[in-house]
């Protein structure tokens, strides 16, 4: 093996990751990492609900309102971050500028993997299109609130960490060991996790480490 076998392939060389998983890392790094490096799919009442708000926005095709051209499911990509997806909405306004929606369950509030995974869309729209998407929003089903948000230099930081932190976790094939917290509750990957049986503070887990301590 060569030192350069050791080093993550370049930006032009690496396979494209689905967006989407910007939010699972956020949620929980585990979770991404079992999804991607284990293939772990499941579903749970959360998983579904989030499945029927997405139903109608992920028909592709397009609408117009008032001047605004509504284009859903509409597929983005970005060679440069490795990143492809899908953007549930993204609003044409008659001055030629995009605005990315994306839809939520729950009412409106703040997640931090939200927003990032949003800023990806727009980091991929500006790729794409060659313009400035300076602006989205999440659209929160239960409330039926849209939440805007500005796609800010801060904003912008934290989502090309999450992506290199992404590429980086698939490359290596890296799976965190589980941490149980409040999260695990709503996550539908739980029965394949186990968190508390192979937390790092189980019960198991110590046990182990002190079969190969002695
Ligand atoms: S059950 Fe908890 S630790 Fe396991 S993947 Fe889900 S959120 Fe992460």
């Amino acid at each position: 093996m060569s030192a350069n076998d050791q080093l993550p392939p370049s930006t032009e060389e690496r396979e494209p990751l689905p967006l989407s998983l910007l939010n699972d890392l956020l949620y929980c790094e585990r979770r991404a990492a079992l999804k991607t490096v284990e293939g772990y799919r499941s579903a749970n009442e959360h998983t579904n609900r989030g499945d029927i708000v997405h139903e109608h926005a992920d028909l592709s095709g397009f609408e117009v309102a008032k001047g605004v051209t509504l284009l859903r499911a509409l597929p983005v990509w970005s060679r440069r971050l490795g990143l492809n997806g899908k953007c549930d909405i993204v609003e044409r306004r008659p001055d030629g500028s995009l605005f990315p929606v994306e839809f939520k369950l729950g009412k409106r509030k703040k997640w931090e993997n939200d927003d990032v995974q949003l800023c990806a869309q727009a980091l991929c729209l500006e790729e794409m299109f060659s313009i400035s998407v300076p602006q989205g929003a999440v659209f929160h089903a239960d409330s039926k609130r849209r939440r805007e948000l500005d796609f800010n230099e801060d904003l912008r930081a934290r989502t090309a960490e999450a992506i290199q932190r992404l590429h980086e976790m698939i490359w290596s094939s890296r799976v965190p060991p589980a941490e149980y917290r409040d999260a695990c509750q709503e996550c539908s990957l739980f029965d394949v996790c186990l968190p508390k049986a192979t937390g790092i503070d189980s019960r198991a887990t110590r046990l182990g480490r002190q079969l190969f301590e002695t």
